[in-house]
Parts: C-alpha cells; structure tokens; sequence
C-alpha cells in the first residue's frame, strides 16, 4: 500500500527518559484494558465509550484503606458520590464497606437506592432542602452543617417533628495552602466554628457527633491534612473538657491527589503526588499524638473520591480526521470533546494510540467534535500520526467526568464496567434522541 505523504517536520527527542523538558514520552500503544481489546470495545459499544475496571476501583479502595487501617484503630470511608455516582460504581464502594458521602437530595436519594442505611449516609453541602433534612433526620443520618441558617432550620425541623437530629458541622481553616476553602463551613481561626458548637449543644434535640473537614481537591500538601487534623482534634479536646460532649468521629473529607498531571506541572504526577501512606501518615500521626485516651480515639472518616476512582476509568475514542492549521501545525479532530471530559481542563491527561503506528511523531493539537472553538482536548501533544478511524485512550478520567458531562451538540456515550474476570457490562446506556426529548414539552399551539 502506497504510504501517505506526511510533511517532514523537526521533532523532539523521544527516549523514553524524561526530557529537557521534564516530560517522559511513551508511545507504545496500549491495546486492551483489564484484559478487554480496545477495538472488540468499540465494535461493541461504538466510539467514543468511556470504561471502568472493577478490578483497578477494588485495588484502589483496599490499598487506601489499608493505608489508613494499618496506622489507625478505627477507619469508616464514604464514598464521595459526586466523584461517580453511576450506582455501578457505588455498589462496588458499598461492596468494599464504604458509607456513602452526599451533597444533594438526589444524590442521598441515590445512596438509600443503593441500599445504604440511613445511618452510614453523611449528608454535606450548602443546599439541603428541608424534605431532604426531615428524611435524613428521620434515617438518622449525619448531617453535617454548613451555615448557621441551616444550624437554625434543623433546630425548627426538630420541634416540628419532634426528633432528634444527628449532626456535625463542616470547618474550614488556614492549613498553610491558598486560596484558603472558606465558603463552606464554619471558620475555626474566627470563633465560628466554636460558637455554631456551642449553639448546637445547647439546643435540646441536636446532637453533635462528629466534626467534618474538606480542606480542598487534588492536595499536593501533606502538612495540610496534619494541620486540619490539629485543628478539628483541638476543638474535639473542647467540647470534652469544656462542654462534657465527647466527639464521636473526625471526617477529614477527601482531596487526596490522583496520578494525573496538572496543566502545566514540570513533572508528571506518576512522580510527584504524595501516596496515600503519606497523606494517612500525616493525618493519623497527628490524631494518635494529641492526647486523647485509647478508648476515646475517636473514629476516622475519609470521603476520599478522586483517589480512589480516576485511574480506573479510560475514555476511548477514534480519530475523525487530520487538518493542518494555518500556522502549519497539526491538528487532529477527536470524537469526544470537553463536554465529556470536564478534566482536560485541568490534567494533561496520557493518551495512548491503541494501534502499533509509526515511529514517526509530533506535536499536535487534538480538537474535539463540538462546532465551539472552546473544543481543545489538548492544546499540545506529541503522537505517533494518527489516521482517520485510528483509536486513542484517554487515561486516568474515573473523576468528575462521568457526572460533570453535559449533553451538548452530541450525546454523551456509553459507559461500560469491566469486571474482575474481563467480562463487559454496559453500566449506562449511550443517550438517544428520545431519551434527551423525553423532558421536553410542545405547548398545543406549536404543534
Ligand atoms: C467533593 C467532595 C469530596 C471528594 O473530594 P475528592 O477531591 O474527589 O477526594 C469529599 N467531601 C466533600 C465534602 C466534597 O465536597
């Protein structure tokens, strides 16, 4: 077969080491995932389709909670239900013994669909509706509070209905890393948080059983869970000694890093993001030191999402065709966009051809299918030349994708799980044009 013409063009050096520019090339393609054939996938489940492994979320989960478990007497996760609330996804956490983290009505309507009890489900977030607070109260589920207005609500609730809630209250601090995540919660450095405490204790059908933190997304400090944790234990100290009210758990929330590669970082975050041992070294060294007795350590609860999904999850996708730019650059048009993958704006995520292809390689800009100049997967990035119909992997995108996507201009694709014995499930279906007019209403008199 006659080769195509390809102009010649001055490339970099691609050993396999890292670079002059601190970026390690790999062009070897990968070919399956968790022993399924990319292109058996997409004959299948057609093009683009976004993948999970089962087996990747179980090992993630374990060796986080090992982590944990190893260094600390008492360890309750709860998965985190907008990282991937794909009920596929939650029953593998619930599976593993997860609790279940919700910051809407919907979402804690998903988790008690999921079967968790109402006791293992942690309601946060700043928009609770009251339908969804009575239920919670009434499930006896952990509530964390945001704002004092939702402090005074729950107070009402419980007069009105005459029960009990259970609750924590959400605390944002300094922890040495800025901007410092001071919209939700009560603020510790300010007294805030200590008076919404002492509010909550005094009121008759409020109990305070836990204190919650959530110090941000994608930490790359340690230190800061070691100063967050200082903190909640500070004010746990507190409430025995000043107001007779033992704390039951500190929630540390999530935040931990996955191994993508933030936007422009130096290095890649394979050998840069602290592991898991280390954010559960700082977080427990620092609980167990503090002064509390054997018996009154109390529970750990981590609400960890990123971490523990985005590298199980794959987007694959096909090459629709190859253009070059007016500067001379090389494009290539994708047939997925940024409006299913939200974390193109922030990872330079890898992205591997899923066929042998030449040796040759270079720098290209990969556009997505959307008619919207916005539509850059990657503003940069050396490949292999990929044709027309060629497939790609997209890696590390478990995280945020799957419920950040927005149906815009196409429909967002299937999503297929992988399980421990290579076995496919369609886990959601790809959207239809019946399925997106379903909603929608023609009034009579344009009809
Ligand atoms: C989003 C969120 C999490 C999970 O955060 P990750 O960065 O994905 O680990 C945990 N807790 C709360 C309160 C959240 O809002």
């Amino acid at each position: 077969m006659k080769q195509k013409y390809e102009r010649p063009s001055i490339k970099k050096m691609n050993t396999g080491f890292m670079n002059k520019f601190g970026t390690r090339t790999d062009f070897d393609p990968v070919k399956e995932i968790s022993g399924v054939s990319i292109k058996s996938l997409i004959a299948d489940y057609g093009s683009p389709v976004f993948v999970l492994s089962e087996k990747q979320i179980r090992k993630n989960y374990q060796s986080a909670a090992r982590s944990f478990k190893t260094r600390y007497p008492k360890v309750q996760f709860a998965w985190s239900y907008k990282t991937n609330y794909l009920n596929a996804v939650c029953k593998i956490f619930h599976q593993e013994g997860s609790w279940a983290e919700v910051v809407s009505g919907f979402e804690y309507h998903k988790a008690l669909g999921n079967g968790v009890a109402g006791n293992q489900i942690i309601f946060n977030g700043p928009d609770k509706k009251e339908a969804d607070l009575i239920l919670a109260i009434e499930n006896h589920s952990s509530i964390h509070i945001d704002h004092f207005d939702e402090l005074y609500q729950i107070i009402r609730i419980c007069e009105q209905i005459d029960k009990k809630a259970k609750v924590a209250i959400r605390v944002n601090f300094d922890t040495g890393t800025y901007p410092i995540w001071d919209r939700f919660g009560f603020n510790y450095e300010n007294g805030q948080a200590w008076t919404a405490i002492n509010k909550i204790i005094s009121a008759k059908n409020l109990v305070l059983t836990g204190l919650h933190c959530h110090i941000g997304t994608f930490m790359l400090s340690t230190s800061a869970y070691a100063v967050a944790a200082n903190k909640l234990c500070e004010l746990a100290m507190r409430c025995k000694v000043e107001l007779q009210n033992p704390i039951q758990y500190l929630d540390l929330g999530g935040g931990f890093p996955s191994t993508n590669t933030l936007k422009g970082a130096y290095l890649p975050g394979v050998d840069t993001v602290p592991s898991v041992e280390e954010f559960a070294d700082a977080i427990t060294n620092t609980i167990l030191s503090f002064g509390f007795t054997a018996d009154e350590l109390p529970l750990l609860i981590l609400e960890c999402g990123r971490v523990l999904i985005d590298d199980a999850g794959y987007l694959i996708g096909s090459v629709v065709a190859n253009k070059r730019l007016s500067d001379g650059r090389r494009a290539t048009i994708m047939d997925f966009g940024i409006n299913i993958l939200f974390t193109s704006n922030w990872y330079d995520h890898k992205i591997s051809v899923a066929q042998e292809a030449g040796q040759y390689t270079e720098d290209t800009v990969l556009f997505g299918p959307l008619c919207m100049n916005v539509d850059v997967v990657r503003e940069s990035i050396t490949l292999p030349l990929l044709e027309p119909k060629d497939n790609v992997v997209v890696h590390k995108v478990g995280a945020y994708n799957m419920t950040q996507w927005m149906q815009f201009i196409n429909m967002r694709p299937a999503v297929v799980l992988i399980d421990q014995n290579a076995k496919c499930h369609l886990i959601r279906k790809p959207e239809t044009l019946e399925y997106l007019e379903m909603m929608e209403q023609l009034p009579d008199y344009l009809k």
